[in-house]
């Protein structure tokens, strides 16, 4: 795995044989062998299924396309992650996301490994019935390795819950007779999908924010002001200050990020950016965010472009290029668009104190390790965007029982899933030298090399 998340993994598995913590009950030699016996779990995925799904488009042409499933590790249950239907998609990079579910799923304490799924294509190339085919082949292709015990798919980057309806429908199909609801996850409601699975990344990422720089803070101030931790001081700096908030990305995870900060009460927050593929729109004074929720709803997706589109959008802001909204002097960036945004060319002249990860890998690791040293606070994509998972989970658990929780039952688990893991992490994190990142890993890799341990996996 020579990715940035695999040195960080490696970084943190480093980190965790210094701590007393892994497997105390073990001295020298046998400690060591069961490290090195770890990190060979941990730095290789169990498999890597590929194909290419020949489909007839209706222009007559036929062609193949390539598509992946890579299982990362299945310790704490079955393989769980998206797919991702875009044309930048490859093994390595399918890979890297499957090592990050399996790690955040270890954090959150999610009963899931780790998977991830990928077609190269991009789905405006394609019609909606080529999509359909597209979508049953993959299932047809995979169906051995797929499955509600096996590995649970869900929507990532150009997927969403029409695809998994359907996918869930050719599994149906190819299995009759298997509890196929918990095969797929995040399907339409109609369709046995849960209340609150759209919202649940967006609404996470946002929660994991001002959980840290308000609930937390307020509950420990005393604490925070006797350390002499650099981030302690960061959040106290920031407690009830008003703060600019720039969203990247204005997808399912980005637009309600900037919905639950327009609507936030207990933050004094302004959203002065947004950006999609195409623009940033900008607005000091701050956006109206329902209004370019509505407007991105009837325009397949995209943010307005142009004056006349803004007018048409009722909304007062000017149109900036695309990536500036990487840059823009604001207190807090969230980065809900696809990987490797921030890197070695941009990262010095981000002017954000705080860094939201609402997509997976989202800092290249250099610039991960500049920014840190510069102390800006950066929330880690497997702490913030977990909210996906949590309610894939509750989805999976009510397609077993047939029994549906009400939207308010699902956001209050989501958010009790998340507390707790904050309420782990962040006393760790203010009271040592390592990043919230490095924390969050390390408390990943220690629970699951405890599992491994107790399964007698280690030797
Ligand atoms: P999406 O397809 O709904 O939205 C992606 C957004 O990013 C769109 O607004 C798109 O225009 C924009 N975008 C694309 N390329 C861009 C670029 N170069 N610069 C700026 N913006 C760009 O996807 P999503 O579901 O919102 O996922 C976004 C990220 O969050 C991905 O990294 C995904 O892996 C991660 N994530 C999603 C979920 C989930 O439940 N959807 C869960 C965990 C993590």
């Amino acid at each position: 795995m020579a990715s940035q998340t695999g040195q960080i993994v490696q970084e943190s598995l480093n980190a965790l044989m210094q701590d007393e913590l892994f497997l105390p009950e073990l001295q020298g030699l046998t400690r060591k062998q069961m490290f090195t016996s770890l990190t060979a779990i941990l730095s290789t995925p169990n498999h890597i299924h590929k194909s290419f799904l020949r489909i007839s488009l209706e222009d007559g042409r036929v062609v193949r396309i390539p598509a992946f499933r890579v299982q990362h590790n299945d310790t704490l249950g079955p393989y769980k992650g998206g797919i991702r239907f875009h044309e930048s998609v490859n093994e390595d990079e399918v890979t890297n996301l499957a090592v990050l579910m399996t790690l955040k799923n270890a954090l959150h304490e999610v009963p899931f490994g780790g998977g991830k799924g990928g077609v190269i294509l991009n789905p405006r190339d394609f019609t909606e019935k080529e999509l359909h085919l597209i979508c049953k082949k993959y299932v047809q292709y995979f169906s051995d390795v797929l499955g509600p015990d096996k590995d649970i798919p869900a929507p990532d980057v150009g997927t969403g819950e029409r695809e998994m309806d359907w996918m869930m429908a050719e599994y149906k199909s190819i299995r009759p007779g298997t509890p196929y609801r918990g095969s797929f996850t995040g399907k339409s409601v109609v369709n046995g999908g849960s209340l609150g699975r759209r919202e649940a990344t967006g609404k996470g990422v946002y929660f994991s924010f001002r959980y840290l720089l308000h609930d937390f803070v307020h509950e420990h101030s005393r604490w925070l002001a006797g350390s002499k931790n650099v981030f302690a001081q960061t959040a106290l700096a920031y407690r009830d200050q008003p703060l600019t908030l720039a969203i990247q990305g204005f997808g399912n995870v980005g637009s309600v990020t900037a919905n639950e900060a327009y609507h936030c009460t207990q933050l004094n927050n302004k959203v002065v950016a947004v950006s999609d593929r195409n623009v940033t729109v900008f607005n000091p004074e701050g956006l109206d965010i329902p209004a370019l929720i509505d407007f991105v709803s009837k325009s397949a997706g995209d943010l307005p472009v142009s004056e006349e589109e803004l007018t048409k959008a009722g909304v007062k802001a000017s149109i900036l290029d695309r990536e500036e909204v990487l840059t823009l002097d604001v207190d807090v960036l969230f980065l809900a668009a696809l990987e490797d945004q921030i890197h070695d060319r941009n990262k010095d002249q981000i002017k954000a104190n705080i860094i939201v990860e609402g997509a997976n890998a989202p800092i290249t690791g250099e610039a991960d390790r500049y920014l840190n040293e510069k102390g800006v606070m950066i929330i880690p994509d497997i702490l913030a965007n977990a909210g996906g998972v949590i309610v894939s989970y509750l989805e999976w658990l009510q397609g077993r029982e047939t029994q549906f929780y009400s939207e308010n039952e699902v956001y209050h688990l989501l958010s009790e899933k998340m507390k707790g893991t904050m309420n782990t992490i962040l006393p760790q994190f203010f009271g040592d030298p390592y990043s919230l990142r490095q924390n969050c890993y390390i408390q990943a890799v220690l629970k699951l090399s405890t599992i491994l341990y107790r399964q007698g996996k280690l030797y």
